[in-house]
């Protein structure tokens, strides 16, 4: 299906229409991207830094983009400059990093802690328990050029929608329990970053903020 039609019943198809659709354009050319930019669409995910800084130079300027990939420490001032929301974020070093390359760039970097709620190994993010540690510890508190505005959480790759629906909720009762609590300045629970082409409807019912979609929207991915 072309992408608008794709674009469409997705839309038609959100449980809550305020939920944020993130447009993942990883794999996928910059003629893709102004397509969908073309048909309204302001917010892109990419997962690589290097794909990331190729794309942004040659797409409108008021795109939103977000990191939404695993990001290691060398490579956080290449998209300081510009990102709009790092979705991974899974250690204090992480954020001390994304901390000083906004401060040189003179801005305020909104991040999302990434939690651990799929079963396989693989998946990056903190333990609830390594969480509360993190929000309550010292380092945090010193950042003054991050703004952690929620959290981000990949739900396990299986047919079990049970499955996927309870790892959903778990994250979104943390979510409510941090929110609950008095936070850090720095730190502030509204955004909830769950759900992919797979699972977002799931997502949306379980109180998702935003979704990230790149298969439903722009086919399947070529790694070649
Ligand atoms: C690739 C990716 C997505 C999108 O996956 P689809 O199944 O193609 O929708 C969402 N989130 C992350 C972190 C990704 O790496």
């Amino acid at each position: 299906m072309p992408l608008k039609e794709n674009l469409l019943s997705i839309k038609n198809t959100f449980i809550n229409p305020n939920c944020l659709l993130i447009a993942v354009s990883k794999t996928h050319p910059v003629s893709a991207i102004k397509e969908a930019y073309e048909l309204g669409v302001r917010d892109f995910g990419e997962n690589k830094v290097q794909e990331l800084t190729e794309k942004a130079p040659q797409l409108p300027k008021d795109i939103r983009w977000h990191m939404i990939g695993h990001l290691q420490r060398n490579k956080v001032k290449y998209i300081a400059p510009f990102v709009y929301l790092i979705h991974g974020v899974d250690s204090i070093k992480l954020l001390q990093e994304i901390d000083k390359q906004a401060e040189k760039n003179n801005r305020i970097i909104s991040c999302l802690l990434q939690v651990h709620i799929a079963e396989e190994e693989s998946k990056f993010g903190f333990s609830e328990e390594e969480l509360m540690l993190l929000i309550e510890s010292e380092e945090l508190k010193d950042l003054k050029n991050i703004k952690i505005i929620g959290l981000m959480g990949m739900a396990t790759f299986t047919d079990n929608e049970d499955q996927i629906r309870n790892e959903f909720a778990g994250l979104k009762r943390l979510f409510e329990r941090l929110k609950a609590r008095n936070l850090p300045e720095n730190v502030e629970m509204k955004e909830l970053s769950m759900g992919m082409s797979g699972d977002y409807l799931i997502a949306q019912e379980e109180g998702s903020t935003m979704v990230r979609i790149g298969t439903a929207i722009f086919g399947e991915r070529n790694y070649n």
